[in-house]
This record gives C-alpha cells, sequence and structure tokens, in this order.
C-alpha cells in the first residue's frame, strides 16, 4: 500500500513541478515588454529626427524666400546706384552658399532618418511576431495547465484513497522518510538488492518485506523495503 501511495505521490511530485514551470511560463512576459521597450525607444529617435528635419525644410525655404527677394531687388530695375547693386550681387551669392549648407544638412537628416525608420520597421516586425507567438504559446501552455489540474485533482482522490487503508504510524514514517529522502520512501527490492541504494539485503531482510504486516528497513539507505 506504501509502494501504491509512493506511485501516486511521485506522479504528483511530477504534475506539481511542470504546474509550476506553466506558471511561470505564463506570467514571464520579459521578451514581449523589452521587444516594447526597444520599438518604443526608437519610436522616439525617429520622432525627434523627423522634427529635426522638417526644421531644416522650414530653413531651406525661407532661405529660399531671402534669394528670391534678393534677386527680385537686384534684377527689378528700381536700385540704379552701382555700390548698391554690388552689395546686393554679395548678399545674393552668401545666401545661397549658406543654403548650400543648409540642403546638405537637409540630405544628411534625410538619409539618418531613412535609416532610423527602417530600424523602426523591424522593432514593429519583432514585437508584432512576439505578441504572436506569446498568444499562441500562452494558449498552449494555458490548455496544458487545465489537463494538469485535472490530473492533478485526480491523483489526490486516488491519494486519499490509498491512505486510508494505511496504518496512521506507518504512513507518518513514510512521510518522514519521504521528506529525508528526495521524496523515494519505499525501495523496491530487486535481485535481492535495495533498488534504491543497491545494497545486497540478506535473505531474511527479503523475507520480512514479503510479510504485508511488516515494516523492513534497508540497513544501508533507510528506505522502506518492498518485496512485492
Ligand atoms: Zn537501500
Amino acid at each position: 500500500m506504501l509502494y501504491r501511495l509512493q506511485q501516486i505521490d511521485l506522479q504528483l511530485d511530477q504534475a506539481k513541478l511542470r504546474l509550476d514551470e506553466l506558471i511561470q511560463l505564463i506570467e514571464n512576459d520579459s521578451d514581449l515588454r523589452k521587444a516594447e521597450e526597444l520599438f518604443k525607444r526608437q519610436e522616439e529617435i525617429t520622432k525627434d529626427l523627423e522634427k529635426k528635419l522638417h526644421s531644416i525644410e522650414h530653413d531651406v525655404e525661407q532661405q529660399l524666400i531671402k534669394i528670391e527677394q534678393s534677386e527680385a531687388a537686384l534684377y527689378g530695375g528700381r536700385i540704379k546706384n552701382p555700390k548698391e547693386l554690388r552689395d546686393l550681387e554679395e548678399e545674393v551669392k552668401a545666401l545661397k552658399r549658406y543654403l548650400q549648407v543648409l540642403e546638405d544638412r537637409q540630405l544628411e537628416s534625410m538619409i539618418v532618418l531613412e535609416q532610423e525608420t527602417s530600424t523602426l520597421q523591424r522593432l514593429q516586425n519583432d514585437l508584432n511576431r512576439i505578441q504572436q507567438d506569446r498568444i499562441q504559446q500562452n494558449s498552449r501552455y494555458l490548455g496544458e495547465k487545465t489537463e494538469i489540474e485535472r490530473e492533478i485533482q485526480r491523483l489526490e482522490n486516488e491519494r486519499l484513497i490509498a491512505t486510508s487503508g494505511i496504518e496512521p504510524e506507518y504512513y507518518q514514517r513514510y512521510q518522514t522518510i519521504r521528506t529525508s529522502k528526495k521524496g523515494i520512501a519505499v525501495s523496491r527490492i530487486q535481485d535481492k538488492c535495495c533498488s534504491a541504494c543497491g545494497t545486497t539485503l540478506t535473505g531474511g531482510l527479503v523475507q520480512d518485506a514479503r510479510a504485508p504486516d511488516r515494516m523492513v528497513i534497508c540497513p544501508s539507505c533507510g528506505r522502506i523495503l518492498y518485496g512485492g
């Protein structure tokens, strides 16, 4: 009866271990949170770059307007003074030089923005994939969790039935040994040896262990011997 109880207990141990694993797997969303964080950070980087690019574009437009106005004055014919015209010509040249600087900046900004946008797209894809995987995985884990919980319930019932026929004193002893011997309290005798520790047993012990009303302990490992 104790041997039967042990078989149930070992199955229960395994089922409970798996249940703990499943709960951890279901609750662990570190991958998802990491992907979300990376995506958000990249989104901010991209937004900042967009703002920067818009501001440069605005500067380029303003510069073009200034050039247009200066050229209109230069070629409009209203200014006759040669010195004034020369100054205006220099001004247009200077405005165009700075326009070149602004346009270079604009191009640079566009290239960087393009790179960062493609990184953002990649992170978005990663995030979508992780979310998708998680939904699928969790539905699998939840299905298995329900099964395991049902299995545990079934084993608990079986255990109740199994323990009802065992003397309280023996049951207590079984529990104590099980706690101190890594979950294995009962060791089956195989070829006159204790199967848990491998010690060869005397003929007397083997015979005693077959008697259903006696509790025989392995002299080497301290477990209950089962001769059946
Ligand atoms: Zn032993």
